[in-house]
């Protein structure tokens, strides 16, 4: 990184001004940032990110927000519709992941701010509802899981078990995870599909560990959720993954992905109420009043809500699917790119989103070409590969395209370079000889040039 952004541009504000701007110039400035900024990845050459992509969509949420963004939906006397928009929200979330197979429990839901939200309260949820059997818990997940399940353990002291997966399907070793069960193990997760190689793990058999050992399982659709049930609709061949499966506890999945609603909003799903209200909050006698919240949040805009309910209702189910066919036709278009050439692999049985590696070459070789011609694709290690999560901006017209040719001459690149170190493989591949001291100051320096260095406080 560099300068502080747009300097010689704006004014940087490193105190609050005495006397306010005035509107027009502050608008003037936050369109000039956006229109700098869309550029990147409206053209559709930016792995995930923006879902949708359609500004006029963007402005159907922005106006369904504007009606409630400044509303506490805490305070639910002031904003019945809250209630309406949340409890609609989560029916039809559930019943798009199959809920009405449930038969024993009642199927709830919670609406929390994201991936994360949704992961981190079926953490502190499974811990709380074996807290009379276990005060020490643990939880299995693939290594190919998404860190915030590390982070949620990390954080409410629930012990993650990192399950190895196989090289070659990326899937769960389910022997592994079998082997390591024991009297303290809360939950197993399963993700559908991970975010890293858009592969399934095998839901069924893990549902079917789970009930033999009577103990959760998680399925992480913070991705899929919104776009597998259309994409099995549609013919293609995945394997269930919902409540439909016997074993399946919870399940997460994000609004704010492929439920094309503003960013900020997650569904996490309960085949039975009782496990979500174990992480329920009451402070009854405090001096305050009586205070309780549905989860780690306290005060939420309604806004959000509203806006992630106006997503759902206006795109529907056949909008849903409209979307899922293009996004997983384009997949399969880039993905045979990807095959016509002999160097490339590709990891796993891949759903929507996939990634490539080589064992020829160094693929972050490809990587530095490709971003010479503005692709943005995201970097992974061990293996080093690269990861395309195709969203809708990878659907419009020429995309596809583009990305053949430019992949083309990216391997050809990748081929005349071999030799050499890749540039962005010191960004993000593999540290050589695995995880070190050198990695973990490299990621502190990073976080404080975000966060801090740029405007540190002069002191007195
Ligand atoms: C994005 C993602 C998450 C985390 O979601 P955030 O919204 O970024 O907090 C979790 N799991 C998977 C599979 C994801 O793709």
């Amino acid at each position: 990184m560099g300068e502080f952004p747009y300097t010689g541009q704006f004014d940087i504000h490193r105190v609050l001004p005495e006397e306010g701007t005035d509107r027009t110039t502050i608008l003037d400035t936050l369109a000039t940032m956006s229109a700098i900024e869309n550029p990147v990845w409206e053209g559709g050459q930016c792995s995930g990110t923006m879902y949708c992509g359609d500004h006029d969509h963007y402005d159907f949420l922005n106006e369904a927000f504007s009606h409630f963004s400044y509303v506490n939906s805490l305070q639910r006397d002031m904003c019945p519709s809250s209630t309406k928009f949340e409890a609609e929200i989560i029916a039809m979330t559930l019943d798009l992941l199959g809920a009405q197979h449930v038969s024993d429990s009642t199927p709830a839901g919670l609406v929390t701010s994201g991936g994360s939200g949704s992961i981190a309260h079926a953490v502190l949820a499974y811990r709380e509802h074996n807290r009379s059997t276990t005060d020490r818990p643990n939880i299995i997940k693939p290594e190919t899981a998404h860190p915030a399940f590390s982070k949620a353990g990390s954080l409410f002291g629930v012990e993650m078990r990192i399950a190895p997966v196989d090289p070659v399907s990326t899937q769960v070793d389910l022997d592994w995870v079998r082997a390591h069960i024991d009297a303290n193990t809360v939950a197993l997760i399963g993700s559908a599909c991970n975010y890293g190689y858009g592969t399934i793990d095998p839901i069924g058999e893990l549902g079917a560990i789970a009930q033999e050992h009577e103990i959760g399982l998680h399925v992480d659709s913070c991705l899929g959720g919104f776009i597998l049930p259309f994409g099995q609709e549609l013919g293609y061949d995945i394997a269930p993954f919902d409540f439909s499966v016997p074993g399946v506890t919870t399940i997460s999945a994000d609004t704010h992905k492929y439920g094309y609603a503003l960013k900020g909003t997650s569904v996490l799903c309960f085949a039975d109420q009782a496990v979500r209200d174990s992480q329920y909050f009451f402070l009854t006698d405090w001096s305050g009043g009586k205070y309780c919240s549905p989860g780690m949040d306290g005060s939420r805009s309604a806004g959000l809500l509203a806006a992630t309910w106006a997503a759902m209702v206006h795109l529907g189910r056949s909008g849903y699917r409209r979307y899922a066919d293009e996004i997983f036709s384009t997949s399969k278009a880039m993905q045979e790119a990807v095959l016509s050439h002999s160097s490339l692999r590709i990891m796993g049985e891949p759903s929507f989103l996939f990634s490539f590696t080589s064992d020829d070459f160094d693929v972050y070789h490809v990587n530095d070409f490709l971003r010479t011609r503005g692709w943005r694709l995201n970097g992974q290690q061990y293996p080093n590969a690269l990861h395309m999560a195709v969203t809708r901006p990878q659907t419009q017209p020429g995309v596809v395209e583009r990305w053949r040719v430019d992949l083309a001459d990216g391997v050809a690149y990748a081929l005349e370079h071999r030799d050499d170190v890749a540039r962005s493989g010191a960004i993000y591949g593999g540290v050589a000889g695995g995880p070190n001291d050198e990695a973990d100051a490299f990621i502190k320096y990073f976080m404080a040039e975000m966060m801090d260095d740029q405007l540190r406080i002069p002191a007195l």
